[in-house]
C-alpha cells in the first residue's frame, strides 16, 4: 500500500505518519518528489484494517497496489531509477555495456578481454569467478584468485567489474573486489541471498530466472530492495521454452512489461538468451530497440578454448562491430552510452 501525502503536508505529517506505521510493526519508506511526497508501507496490512490512516493529518488518499511488490513499483516511484556505479550510469536513458568471458579462466585471457572491450566502448567488465554450473564436475572458477585478477583489470583499464555471487558466503571477500555483484539466474529465487545482498549497498545485477514469470522477478527485486538496498539492474536473459532452436528464448516482451511496471533499469544477455554467437549481434539490436537500458555480452580472445559458454562468446573484434552499430542505434533513439 502506498500513503500519498497531499502536495501542502509538511514533514512533521509525514513523520508522525511513519511513527504511527511502525509502532503498529509495519515498515515505512518515504519518497519525496518534486509535488508530494509518498510513504510505501511495507508488512502485514491487516493491522491498518480498523485504524484511521486516511484521515490523518496530510494524508491526501491510499493508493492498494495490486502487483505484490512495492517498492520496485512505478507506482511506489514514478521516475526512471539510474544506477551510478562510479560514474558509469545505467538507466534513465543512459545505456551500459558490460562485456567479457564467462569466466575468468587466467590472467592473460581476463587482460585481453578486457583491454579490447574497454577499447570497443564497454563501461563494465563482466566474469565470474564463482560459477553455477550444471554439472558438478565442470570448471568450477578461480574463486578469490579470479577476483584478484578482475581487480587488477579494472586499475589498468578503469572497467568497473560485475561478478556472480552464489552464495552469502562468498559476499565479504567479492565485496572487496566487485562493483556490481550478479544474482544469476538459478539463484533468483535463493532468497536468503538476496536478503544478504539487500543488506549491502552494491549495486546488484539481478537475472531472470529460467522459469520464473516476470513477477517473481520483480519480487526477488523487491527482496532486495526491502533490506534498503535500491541500486538494483533487472536482466532478461532468456528463459525456458519448448523451442530448441536456440539455448533459451529471448522474452523481450518481459523487458517492455518489467520497464512498465517498475522504475528500475533493466538490461539484456543475448548471449545466455541465445546460446550461440552468431545470433548476438541481430538480438542486440533488437533489445537496445525494445528499450532496454543496455546489454551484458559474454566475450572471449579465443572462444573455441573456451573453459565455458564458449559457443555463445564473441571474438573481440564481432564485439566490436557489435559496440558500433549499438552506438549508432543510441545515438538516433536519442539515448547516452
Ligand atoms: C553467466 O552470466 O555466466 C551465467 C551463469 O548466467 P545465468 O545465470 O544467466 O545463466
Ligand atoms: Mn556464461
Amino acid at each position: 500500500m502506498i500513503v500519498v501525502m497531499k502536495p501542502k503536508s509538511d514533514e512533521r505529517q509525514v513523520n508522525n505518519i511513519c511513527e504511527f506505521l511502525t509502532e503498529l510493526g509495519l515498515q515505512p519508506h518515504v519518497s519525496k518528489g518534486s509535488q508530494v511526497t509518498i510513504i510505501g508501507v511495507i508488512g502485514d496490512k491487516r493491522v491498518l484494517a480498523d485504524k484511521p490512516l486516511e484521515v490523518m493529518p496530510g494524508v491526501d488518499k491510499l493508493v492498494t497496489i495490486t502487483d505484490s511488490f512495492k517498492l520496485a513499483s512505478r507506482t511506489f516511484k514514478s521516475e526512471d531509477t539510474v544506477v551510478d556505479v562510479g560514474g558509469a550510469l545505467i538507466g534513465g536513458g543512459n545505456i551500459a555495456l558490460m562485456a567479457g568471458p564467462c569466466a575468468v579462466e587466467s590472467r592473460e585471457q581476463l587482460l585481453t578481454v578486457a583491454k579490447a572491450v574497454k577499447k570497443s566502448g564497454a563501461q563494465f567488465l563482466r566474469g565470474g569467478a564463482y560459477k553455477p554450473r550444471t554439472s558438478p564436475y565442470a570448471f568450477q572458477g578461480l574463486e578469490e584468485e579470479g577476483l584478484k585478477i578482475m581487480h587488477e583489470a579494472k586499475q589498468i583499464t578503469g572497467l568497473r567489474i560485475v561478478t556472480e555471487i552464489i552464495s552469502p558466503e562468498f559476499i565479504e571477500v567479492a565485496d572487496k573486489y566487485a562493483d556490481v555483484f550478479q544474482i544469476g539466474a538459478r539463484n533468483m529465487q535463493n532468497f536468503q541471498l538476496l536478503r544478504e545482498v539487500g543488506r549491502t549497498k552494491k549495486p546488484v545485477l539481478l537475472k531472470r530466472g529460467l522459469s520464473a514469470t516476470v513477477e517473481e522477478w520483480i519480487n526477488a527485486a523487491e527482496y532486495i530492495m526491502s533490506g534498503d538496498n535500491f541500486n538494483v539492474i533487472l536482466c532478461e536473459r532468456g528463459i525456458r521454452t519448448f523451442e530448441t532452436a536456440t539455448r533459451n528464448t529471448l522474452d523481450l516482451g518481459a523487458v517492455a512489461v518489467a520497464k512498465a511496471k517498475t522504475h528500475l533499469p533493466v538490461i539484456v544477455d543475448p548471449s545466455h538468451a541465445l546460446g550461440k554467437s552468431e545470433y548476438v549481434l541481430p538480438l542486440s539490436r533488437a533489445a537496445i530497440a525494445a528499450g532496454a537500458d543496455g546489454l551484458i555480452i559474454e566475450v572471449h580472445p579465443s572462444p573455441v578454448d573456451a573453459l565455458s559458454d564458449g559457443r555463445q562468446s564473441l571474438t573481440p573484434e564481432q564485439f566490436d562491430s557489435l559496440c558500433k552499430e549499438v552506438k549508432g542505434m543510441v545515438g538516433f533513439l536519442g539515448e547516452k552510452m
